[in-house]
């Protein structure tokens, strides 16, 4: 029995981890790496196994990094059934359309400018048909229930409290008469997030493979963050400027509205127009409202008592360019909630481009902001940016509000871990930086004795 790590193993983009034992294989996660040029590359290949023998793919929760390269799979030749659980099958449908429509223009353009220069064109990583047959090939998985994946193995779905169908999966291995249980932590939310359940606790397995983004530190509290969003927002209606907030469609958004929603609802906020101006974030939220079996106690008494309905006078979607450009001539207060999450692509572009000379707006930065991207410029204070060719100065106040994290910082993690401890498992950190999965090893040995296996990329162990 035998576990082989081709991505996320030292880093945070890219999971894939290869379970092998002597009847059957299974993938878990097949996600794209994030960041430069040259890392981006190795989205072109599917991880390197045998995919004529490999029984079934496991989906822990619908990021691209944890879903993205399935047609590049599928390209490489696998037919088998791909399991997630239904909200994550839509949603990952959803993400790789989407990724495939952004793969098609991007293509489009580089391969203008090779021909531009008499070089010859790229071919893309996969076609539309590998991405439709990725998402023909899912079959839903239920929660709490032991489901046989592949001949001696079964797989077991709780909660991860990360978005909308997020799982960690219990993987249980028969192999001749031995039986070894394999956790795979996925990505594990922090606790008291809205809307989607806490993290729920494993007692028992032998190896666990766990995430350690945020392994090194802990996020600032949700309400600190909630209080200076809401003075924010008191500050904008009074100045009457418009508040921009670059957002990851899937989980960041839904989470924003719903504190929006409440703080409606008390009276913290004076009502004003918020726009979801973003396709993707309207279509994951339709998918969020489709499935009430998955919120949390709070968010079902929310959505029961019928208050949702109160403010949605106040929230416009705006799906088409037509709508989105209108915008551009909006007067007084409002928000708008756009794509991309880093501002390195998308309709925030256009609103910042449109907004960021004007000292009353107000820019939200509510999520990580990668090297080398637009966000990450302003959350450095950048007096200039440059954003379609033109230069344009940065008078709008930036707000980085650090609470809204859908990863669980360090404290979070070790009380999901803590559950664990007493059966003495294995320990493998993977899904973070060396800088944050040290620290979090160094802890998890100090306290409970255990030391941690650091893999790096390509790395196998027995299991
Ligand atoms: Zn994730």
């Amino acid at each position: 029995m035998k576990l082989t790590l081709f991505g996320a193993a030292g880093d945070v983009t890219g999971t894939a981890y290869y379970i092998e034992s002597q009847t059957a294989s299974v993938l878990v996660d097949c996600g794209i790496f994030q960041g430069n040029k040259s890392i981006e590359l190795k989205n072109r290949k599917a991880p390197p196994v045998n995919y004529r023998n490999l029984d079934a793919i496991l989906l822990t929760h619908a990021h691209l990094d944890h879903c993205g390269r399935l047609p590049v799979v599928i390209k490489a030749g696998y037919s088998g059934p791909i399991y997630a659980t239904p909200a994550t099958i839509e949603i990952a449908s959803l993400v790789l359309r989407d990724a495939f429509k952004i793969q098609t223009s991007d293509f489009e353009k580089m391969n203008r400018m090779l021909l531009r220069n008499g070089k010859i064109p790229v071919e893309p990583p996969y076609q539309q048909e590998d991405m439709e047959r990725a998402i023909q090939l899912m079959q839903p998985l239920p929660y709490h229930q032991d489901f046989m994946v592949a001949p001696g193995i079964t797989v077991n779905v709780d909660e991860a409290g990360h978005i909308l169908g997020s799982g960690s999966l219990l993987v249980r291995v028969v192999e001749a008469e031995r039986s070894r249980s394999v956790l795979f932590s996925g990505d594990i939310g922090p606790y008291g997030m809205p809307i989607v359940r806490d993290p729920e606790s494993f007692s028992e397995a032998d190896v666990v493979i766990m995430e350690s983004t945020y392994g090194d530190r802990d996020h600032k509290p949700l309400q600190e963050t909630l209080d200076e969003t809401s003075n924010i927002i008191k500050e904008s209606v009074k100045s009457q400027g418009k508040i921009l907030v670059p957002s990851f469609a899937i989980g960041r958004t839904q989470d924003m509205l719903y504190y929006l929603g409440h703080a409606f609802l008390r009276g913290e906020i004076p009502l004003f127009p918020v726009y979801i101006d973003s396709p993707m974030a309207i279509e994951a939220t339709k998918i969020y409202m489709r499935h009430p079996e998955l919120f949390d106690e709070e968010m079902k008494e929310f959505s029961k008592t019928g208050e949702l309905l109160k403010y949605e006078n106040f929230i416009h979607p705006t799906p088409s360019p037509e709508e989105s450009r209108k915008l551009n001539d909006l007067k007084g207060c409002c928000m708008i909630i756009a794509g991309s999450g880093m501002c390195n692509a998308g309709r925030i572009r256009h609103h910042l481009r449109h907004n960021l000379w004007n000292p009353t707006t107000s820019v939200l930065i509510i999520g990580y902001q990668a090297e080398g991207t637009l966000g990450r410029q302003l959350v450095d204070g950048a007096k200039w940016v440059r954003i379609f060719g033109e230069r344009i100065i940065v008078r709008a106040q930036i707000h980085k509000l650090g609470g809204f994290s859908a990863h669980a910082g360090q404290s979070d993690l070790l009380r999901w871990f803590n559950h664990l401890a007493p059966c003495r498992p294995r320990v493998i950190l993977t899904h973070g930086e060396d800088r944050a999965r040290i620290p979090l090893a160094k802890i998890i040995e100090y306290d409970y004795g255990i030391k941690p296996w650091l893999p790096q990329y390509g790395e196998s162990t027995e299991l």
